[in-house]
């Protein structure tokens, strides 16, 4: 078959939720990606900030596939073997307590939702269930999820939202305090918008949202999904704020490719949920914890933080040097290998550009070019994308 009739067949059978683009891709290696035709395209996408190790660590596969033929799904009626290691690691990284395996970001919200509700109703029974969220967050496509998602867009086909959920301007202290309530129970945030448009929140801003869940007894909910897993150099992005949040949820990159995520639950909740209060048939099951256990170990073994740290300062410093260069790119937003381009040309554009030239791109909102490569990338692959982009811009 050739890639117009992959094309036609596949808009024939899967529901047209997603414009995409016109390739059909087939294979990867290193961090690249080949599609039916044979071109190869540098991934300065990594499946939306998932592919952190590429595409060609043996080590990783190597894993999954023993693990496919010891077991691949149990369910949780039973312990099984990678996932009391996993969860060993998740919780030890991100400086919590005790976690729960999702198959997705969208479910690891949901938890920490449902956590953070059952935390407020301990206390003071049904009535507190507001949740403070951000404008333009981006938290996932489930009912709870779209619901603290700040873009009316996404929300207005499928309303009523549930109740109780305020937006406040992010990066904006007292917007956020002259929205608490008696009836607050949670405060979520990313420590870097994503899909938003690539803003990192300030150092007091964090700390000031520390501050009002400490004083109200609110909890504090960090969405890691997209700026987790090392992206930013650190290993979690709230890590570099000095601030432990009491709920932290991730996904994306957890398990590199396997369809993974986490709700991570620090002191003060950890035993909220109780038996009969959750559950999920895949979460947790033996192959994609073991791609977890896995991901967590090559990453130490690795120092893949230390290495994203290195080559993000050249990353940052090519980048800049575009918004010097070219009128269409008037900033650059970000931390580590989670970058935005700011530009006043068609994005589309762009995108179409680079990708013609051999170069995968991502937007986030209308006017940012997104970029979350594979967190292994060298400062040769920095140089062919910015050779790339100089032609696309
Ligand atoms: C992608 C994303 C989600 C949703 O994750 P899914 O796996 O697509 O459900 C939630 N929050 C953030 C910050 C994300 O980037």
């Amino acid at each position: 078959m050739n890639a117009k009739e992959y094309m036609d067949l596949g808009e024939q059978n899967v529901i047209h939720t997603y414009n995409r683009f016109p390739i059909v891709i087939e294979k990867a290696e290193d961090v690249y990606i080949y599609d039916v035709e044979g071109k190869k395209y540098l991934d300065f996408a990594s499946g939306i900030a998932v592919s952190a190790l590429g595409y060609s660590n043996e080590e990783y596969k190597n894993t999954l596939k023993e693990q496919i033929d010891k077991i691949m799904h149990t369910s949780n009626l039973y312990y099984n073997v990678p996932s009391v290691f996993a969860a060993e690691k998740v919780v030890k990284a991100t400086g919590l307590k005790k976690c729960f395996f999702t198959n997705s970001g969208a479910e690891a919200i949901e938890g920490a939702l449902k956590t953070a509700k059952r935390y407020a109703y301990d206390k003071n029974g049904a009535d507190e269930y507001e949740v403070i969220a951000m404008q333009h967050s981006f938290h996932g496509r489930t009912m709870g999820a779209l619901a603290l998602t700040g873009n009316a867009h996404y929300q207005e086909p499928f309303g009523p939202m549930i109740p109780g959920i305020k937006y406040a301007e992010y990066n904006n202290l007292d917007s956020v305090k002259a929205l608490v309530t008696d009836k607050t129970c949670a405060i979520i945030l990313e420590a870097v918008q994503g899909e938003g448009g690539i803003y990192p929140a300030t150092q007091e801003f964090m700390e000031g949202i520390r501050q009002i869940c400490d004083e109200k007894d609110i909890l504090m909910i960090c969405d890691e999904i997209q700026c987790g897993m090392g992206r930013t150099g650190k290993m979690f992005a709230y890590q570099h704020y000095n601030v432990l949040p009491d709920l932290v949820t991730c996904a994306k990159a957890l398990g590199c490719g396997v369809p993974v995520g986490a709700f991570v639950a620090g002191e003060k909740c950890c035993d909220s949920l109780v038996p009969g209060d959750h559950g999920t048939t895949y979460g947790g099951n033996p192959l994609a914890t073991a791609a977890v256990n896995k991901v967590f170990e090559i990453f130490e073994k690795e120092q893949i933080v230390d290495h994203v740290k290195e080559v993000s300062e050249y990353f940052e410093q090519k980048l800049d040097e575009l918004v010097e260069e070219f009128d269409n790119v008037t900033a650059r937003r970000g931390k580590g290998l989670m970058q935005g381009l700011v530009l006043t040309t068609p994005l589309a554009d762009t995108i179409g550009k680079a990708r013609e030239e051999g170069l995968l791109v991502i937007s986030a909102g209308s006017d940012v070019l997104r970029m979350v490569p594979p967190l292994v990338i060298t400062k040769e692959h920095v140089d062919e994308m910015i050779s790339i982009l100089k032609k696309s811009l």
